[in-house]
């Protein structure tokens, strides 16, 4: 289902144009508006769906398929080193359009990092407790 008010829904099915690198079926890639690098791409689903946690099984086995897809020919198109594959669900996590993406990056020996976080220590029983606890919803 398309979202009538929802860019991304808009975009992906051509209403509004985008600089499209691959589409099929069910998916429009096309280059990010404000790129983290040159090429930064944005694997966009035509069907709406808010983030990854709600999207359908079809979806989510399909979209890191095309994802690699795209992270192959832009690698081989933009001479890149590595590629990274990002996608955020919730504005917690730095999602800010509501519609499942996933980020497609060209990555170049010693530029900037891009995707980082700080490691904690971590407790041996507090690390069982939570595996447990997140066991017990899956
Ligand atoms: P998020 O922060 O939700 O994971 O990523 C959203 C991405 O969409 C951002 O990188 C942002 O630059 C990009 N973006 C937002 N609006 C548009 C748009 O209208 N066109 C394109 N091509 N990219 C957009
Ligand atoms: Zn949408």
């Amino acid at each position: 289902m398309k979202k009538d008010d929802c860019i991304f829904c808009r975009i992906a099915n051509g209403e509004i144009p985008s600089n499209t690198v691959y589409e099929d079926e069910d998916f429009r890639c096309i280059l990010d508006l404000s790129p983290a690098a040159k090429g930064h791409t944005l694997v966009i689903p035509k069907e709406h769906f808010q983030d990854a946690l709600n999207a359908d099984d079809e979806v989510l086995s399909k979209i890191f398929k095309v994802a690699a897809k795209v992270g192959e020919g832009m690698k081989k198109a933009l001479n890149a080193d590595g590629i990274n594959i990002v996608q955020n669900n919730g504005e917690a996590a730095g999602q800010t359009v509501p519609h499942l993406h996933v980020h497609v990056i060209p990555r170049y020996n010693g530029d900037e990092k891009m995707v980082t976080w700080t490691q904690h220590e971590s407790d041996s029983e507090e690390q069982k407790r939570i595996a447990e606890k997140i066991a017990a919803m899956i």
